[in-house]
């Protein structure tokens, strides 16, 4: 439509919707084939138990490893991927993938899984899930399934169902990005999650500001009055470590204790970190 109006300011325009356009339509094609080729891989970063650094499970992170601009992180693909509904597809996959590579890790691990509000909407969900559990063979209580308030903002009833059969598998369900969403602590009462994830943003000032040691309390101490396990997510220093163990945060996650790596190194590090444990016993 710009194309046929007159105006400098207009014409001047049109290179970089035309680039814009042109980006949009390469990067969907190239996820196309991506998803056909199975080309997406899944980075798995672990999460572990304050106390004593136990290893208690890993989160799942999509990554694309592109022909010609390198490793794409999920930040950059992911909109897209909803605006066009291929994030269905590639929902699927991922649940599939993490599934099968959980099976092989020892028992008292789990995987967590995100999922996009999209795919709650279209596809069905539960088979899907369902699925991925019986092909694989994975336990159900080792997967756990990731969302975001955004996805209880649409339209609560339809989701809380929709959670509740998932939860009937006998999978669990974690908020993720606890405390940044729209009106938090009003979903908390309408559905029982396994798992309150405490957004990064409440980390990474922990040191600098007491304040926010004060959330993060209030945020165990509701976790403990609902009986949700509480992690910490984006926790980078020993220190930060050490106040979310003081303040009673059972779990953390982040750069501390292991950036996102690819399945072998994640097989690596459950493989040492056994070794760890035996010798301490011994
Ligand atoms: P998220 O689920 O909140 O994942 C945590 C993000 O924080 C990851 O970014 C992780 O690499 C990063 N992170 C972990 N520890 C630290 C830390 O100590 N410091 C800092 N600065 N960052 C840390 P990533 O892998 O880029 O993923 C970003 C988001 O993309 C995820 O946020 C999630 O919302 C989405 N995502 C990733 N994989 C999938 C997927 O398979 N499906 C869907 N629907 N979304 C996904
Ligand atoms: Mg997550
Ligand atoms: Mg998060
Ligand atoms: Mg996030």
């Amino acid at each position: 439509a710009a194309r046929n109006q007159p105006g400098p300011t207009i014409r001047g325009f049109e290179p970089a919707m035309d680039e814009a356009v042109r980006w949009r339509r390469e990067t969907e094609a190239d996820l196309r084939q991506a998803i056909a080729e199975e080309a997406l891989v899944l980075h798995y970063q672990p999460q572990r138990r304050l106390r004593d650094q136990k290893l208690v499970g890993f989160e799942a992170l999509l990554r694309w490893p592109h022909p010609t601009r390198g490793m794409i992180p999920p930040v950059e693909f992911i909109p897209l991927a909803e605006e066009t509904g291929l994030i269905v597809p590639i929902g699927a996959w991922v649940i599939r993938a993490a599934c099968a590579e959980a099976a092989q890790w020892p028992e008292d691990l789990r995987i967590a899984v995100n999922l996009s509000p999209a795919q709650f909407r279209h596809g069905d969900l539960v088979c899907t899930v369902a699925d991925a559990l019986a092909r694989t063979g994975l336990p159900a209580h080792r997967l756990e399934l990731e969302i975001t308030e955004s996805l209880l903002q649409e339209d609560p009833e339809d989701v809380v169902r929709l959670l509740r059969d998932l939860r009937g598998l006998g999978v669990s369900i974690a908020m993720d990005d606890f405390g940044t969403g729209w009106s938090s602590l009003a979903h908390l009462w309408r559905f029982p999650f396994g798992k309150l994830k405490i957004d990064r943003a409440f980390i990474t000032e922990l040191e600098r500001d007491p304040k926010l040691s004060a959330i993060v309390a209030t945020i165990v101490g509701l976790g403990r009055i609902l009986d949700m396990t509480v992690v910490a997510e984006g926790v980078e220093t020993e220190e930060q470590a050490r106040i979310l163990t003081a303040e009673g945060c059972e779990q953390g996650q982040g750069w501390l204790f292991g950036r996102p790596m690819p399945a072998e190194a994640a097989r690596r590090l459950i493989a040492e970190d056994q070794d760890k444990l035996s010798r301490s016993a011994a």
